[in-house]
């Protein structure tokens, strides 16, 4: 033990010990297990998970490949990079197949990125890419947001000799900023070639029809743009892991050379490929999205909490002490995300739900608020939350 904490752990490099760890949203289980309390009970909104599920054409494909799970997935993932190539009108060899985007996020950071080597992010910008940049030995450049948002011209401003790769999430996670795809084209062109441009684009598809944009076309022009999307949030596909990677033929040549063999495991090929096909549960996932952040929107506007606009299927609420509300609203079964680890003291991240699951957060929140605002502390005692987990109160 003794002679561990002196040599190996004491020697693993500097940069691996600096890393602060990724804050996974708190799972139903979890919370279960410590409060006590009826996993029914607790809604997550935390996460940015679809509410309706998985589609349930994924679901029986990933059914159907249960059978072959002795054998090792396809690990060049053919059938489903054939089937994203017709669709993006994109060659196959441009295609990575991530263990969700996060895994394509990985791949870029330890293919371009070295000790002595930087990369540049916005500052509330998503904890993968300061942990990538750090995994890789190089070193994170934060570049202070405007509105919350990406700052372009201060990131354009921001690259240096020796930065090799520029992460932007378009919308943002955890802020929901979106910046229009012209003044991402523009910015690209301004870019030097020996950038790599990593373009997030895991909540593309809760993008308005007319906010939409094939950036896929785009790589004819810039070769030294990767674009990342995943099956994980609007697909419904988060527990299987499986996301891709879009670029020119020799970025994707070169992150298939840092992928980990088999990455990609059987069922979520299979899920991923069928659900490409669920257009309708895609256009039904949408929908929801939009009518419950419509809800989420109007619900905190009447409690006079501020929000940031958001594009994604997520909201950030000002509710200033985050932590302590936090507290209080785990109390009444409701998971949502606090973001101090963003810079974001003030605010919690709520995913939308179904609007049952709204209503519920938005009811525990405004009991919350008001015991906080008249001095009442809240014990457990006093915040069960009630049996009925559709219930309007969700606690007292
Ligand atoms: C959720 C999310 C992803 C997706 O991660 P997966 O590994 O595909 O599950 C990627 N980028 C951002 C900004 C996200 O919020």
């Amino acid at each position: 033990m003794k002679g561990c904490d002196t040599t190996c752990i004491g020697l693993a490099p500097k940069h691996v010990r600096a890393i602060a760890p990724y804050q996974p949203g708190k799972p139903i289980s979890e919370l279960a297990r410590e409060l006590g309390l009826n996993e029914p009970d607790i809604i997550k909104l935390a996460s940015n998970e679809n509410p309706l599920g998985p589609s349930p054409l994924a679901l029986a494909a990933a059914q159907d490949a249960l059978h072959d799970m002795a054998l090792y997935p396809d690990g060049a993932g053919f059938a489903l990079k054939a089937k994203l190539s017709a669709k993006l009108r994109v060659a196959a060899s441009q295609i990575v197949l991530g263990n969700g985007s996060n895994d394509v996020l990985d791949m870029a950071a330890r293919a371009f990125l070295t000790g002595g080597t930087s990369s540049v992010y916005a500052q509330h910008a998503f904890a993968v890419y300061p942990i990538a940049t750090q995994t890789a030995g190089a070193q994170g450049i934060a570049v202070a947001a405007k509105a919350y948002g990406h700052d372009l011209a201060a990131m354009r401003a921001a690259i240096r000799d020796d930065t090799r790769v520029l992460w932007i999430a378009n919308p943002n996670n955890p802020t929901g900023t979106f910046l229009p795809w012209s003044e991402i084209e523009a910015f690209l062109s301004s870019v030097p070639p020996q950038v790599l441009v990593v373009l997030d684009e895991a909540y593309g598809e809760y993008l308005p029809p007319a906010e939409r944009c094939d950036t896929a076309a785009w790589l004819v022009r810039f070769p030294n743009l990767l674009i990342s999307r995943t099956f994980s949030k609007a697909y419904g596909l988060a527990g299987l892991r499986v996301g891709y990677g879009l670029g020119s033929t020799a970025v994707i040549d070169l992150l298939n050379r840092v992928r980990h063999p088999f990455n990609v495991n059987a069922l979520a090929l299979a899920a991923a490929e069928a659900a490409l096909d669920d257009v309708e549960f895609l256009a039904r996932s949408y929908a929801l999205n939009t009518a419950g952040m419509a809800q989420l929107v109007a619900g905190l506007a009447a409690m006079n909490i501020e929000t940031v606009p958001s594009k994604g299927n997520f909201l950030l609420a000002k509710v200033g002490d985050a932590a302590r509300i936090n507290t209080e609203l785990l109390k009444c079964g409701v998971i949502v995300r606090p973001v101090a680890n963003y810079g974001l003291p003030e605010f919690l991240r709520v995913s939308v739900g179904l609007a049952g699951q709204n209503a519920r957060f938005l009811d525990a929140l405004s009991v919350v608020v008001a015991a906080l605002s008249e001095g009442v502390s809240l014990g457990t005692a006093a915040l069960q939350p009630r049996p009925d987990p559709g219930g309007r109160k969700a606690c007292l």
